[in-house]
């Protein structure tokens, strides 16, 4: 399980979050809605503290911070180590290959030896369909191999949560629909990833659940069934522009 409670946000006067607080048990696909600059990135941060919140405090597998005060690097990890991150693109490692890029990470860790590491590395890949192309370098793959080898890294650390943040808003329709494809798998898997996208399409038919951010919070929370059905003004908008 993964909460937020009651975390807040604000960049000098402009409060992205204000008071948000979820609760996402394990083995669900929730996606995050909302408008460009809503909070959608800064919420998905929150979850692995590449940002903090300045109030509140978030909680994953029975590990728990409290923002407002100082961190440890070891409240830090103990937190970090149950989610990974996609990004929207190109933060591969560029000068290691395809290989070097799923299996350093857990070594780094300290988890695991690098033979160990480098078997998991294979299965992943081959997971996502990279299985072939070990001694790459993400230079010379498409945007959608580089994001597909991504999310074997991300796999790679086996972690609790899986956060992606617009993971095929860089790439062409066909490269954009072979990673959605794997994250489809994913979901079917019953792992539990949080997926920040413009993806309607994607929210409409794998996600159990959908939040919508907008003014500063939580402006729906539940089934992607009542999200699509919702006669509320903000989100009949919010569909007429990104559905
Ligand atoms: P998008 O759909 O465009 O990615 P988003 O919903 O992910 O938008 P965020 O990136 O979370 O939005 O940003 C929310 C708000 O916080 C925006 O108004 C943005 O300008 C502001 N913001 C984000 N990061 C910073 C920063 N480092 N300094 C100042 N303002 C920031
Ligand atoms: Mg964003």
């Amino acid at each position: 399980m993964l909460e937020l409670k009651n975390v807040s946000k604000a960049y000098g006067d402009n409060t992205v979050l204000n008071n948000v607080s979820l609760n996402l048990p394990d083995g669900q696909t929730t996606v995050i809605l909302g408008p460009s600059g809503s909070g959608k990135s800064t919420l998905l941060r929150f979850m692995n503290l590449l940002e903090v919140p300045e109030t509140g405090a978030l909680t994953v597998n029975g590990d728990s911070v409290t923002f407002g005060q100082r961190l440890t690097d070891a409240q830090i990890r103990s937190v970090r180590q149950h989610s990974a991150m996609v990004f929207q693109g190109y933060n591969l490692f560029p000068n290691q290959t395809v290989l070097g890029n799923v299996s350093l990470p857990p070594v780094l860790n300290g988890k695991i030896s690098k033979d160990e590491a480098r078997t998991r590395a294979q299965s992943y890949l081959d997971r996502v369909g990279m299985g072939d192309r070990l001694e790459e370098y993400p230079d010379n793959l498409s945007g959608g191999q580089q994001q597909r080898v991504a999310i074997a890294r991300a796999l790679a650390v086996e972690p609790d949560f899986l956060l992606f943040d617009e993971p095929t808003s860089a790439l062409d329709p066909e490269l954009a629909a072979e990673v959605t494809r794997v994250m489809v798998d994913l979901a079917q898997e019953g792992r539990s990833l949080v997926v920040v996208t413009h993806n309607i399409e994607f929210a409409r038919t794998v996600a159990q659940r959908v939040i919508f951010l907008a003014d500063g919070g939580i402006g729906f929370d539940g089934a992607p069934e009542d999200f699509f059905a919702s006669d509320s003004e903000r989100i009949q908008r919010y569909l007429s522009t990104y559905g």
